[in-house]
C-alpha cells in the first residue's frame, strides 16, 4: 500500500531528473495496465487502481520503463534504442512489467478477511490495513504471510481480472 503522494513524489522528481520541466508526472485511471508514456502532451502515468498491488521499487521500475519510452522516441517501440535508454536509467525488466510477475517475486503475502490480497517485497514493521476495504469504510487488518515458508504460487488465490497481465503500454504499443 504505497500512498499516492509517495508516488507522485517519485514520479515527478525521476521525470523532472531525467526528461526535465517540460515533462510531467500523474496518476490516470486505467485498470488494464501500469504505466503510459503521452507523447503529446509529455506525461508519464501510472494507473491510481493499481498502486495498492505495488510497492514503491515496483512503482520505480514502472516509471523508468516510461520514462525510457519518452527517451527513445514515439517509434523506438521496445527496440534497441529503448533497450539502451532503460538499462541506463536502471530499469531492470523486461519489455512489459507484468503484475504476475511481480505477484510472483514478493515475498510477503498479506490478506484481509474479505480476501483482498497485497504483495509486498518487505514485511511492512507497523500494522497494516486493507486499502480496498478503507476504500469502502471499513478498517481490515491485513494477516502477513511469507511466502517462502509456503511456496511462493501456493499462497495465492485467483487475482482480480485487472491484475493478469498488466504491462505499462503507452501510446508507443
Ligand atoms: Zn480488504
Ligand atoms: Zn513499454
Amino acid at each position: 500500500m504505497v500512498d499516492r503522494q509517495s508516488i507522485i513524489d517519485l514520479g515527478s522528481r525521476l521525470v523532472r531528473q531525467e526528461l526535465g520541466s517540460q515533462w510531467h508526472f500523474q496518476l490516470d485511471r486505467a485498470r488494464t495496465r501500469l504505466g503510459a508514456c503521452h507523447y503529446d502532451r509529455r506525461a508519464i502515468s501510472l494507473s491510481g487502481h493499481l498502486l495498492d498491488r505495488i510497492d514503491l521499487s515496483m512503482a520505480r521500475q514502472a516509471i523508468l520503463h516510461e520514462i525510457a519510452h519518452a527517451l527513445a522516441g514515439r517509434t523506438a517501440g521496445h527496440g534497441p534504442k529503448w533497450r539502451v535508454a532503460a538499462r541506463q536509467l536502471g530499469y531492470t525488466g523486461g519489455r512489459t512489467i507484468k503484475m504476475e510477475q511481480a505477484w510472483s517475486d514478493a515475498r510477503w503475502l498479506a490478506s484481509c478477511r474479505h480476501g483482498h490480497q497485497v504483495l509486498r517485497h518487505r514485511r511492512p514493521r507497523q500494522a497494516t490495513y486493507c486499502g480496498r476495504c478503507a476504500q469502502q469504510g471499513s478498517r481490515q487488518k491485513l494477516a502477513w504471510q511469507d511466502r517462502r515458508l509456503v511456496g511462493l504460487s501456493a499462497a495465492l488465490s485467483a487475482p482480480d481480472r485487472s491484475d493478469q497481465a498488466v504491462s505499462p503500454s503507452g501510446q508507443n504499443q
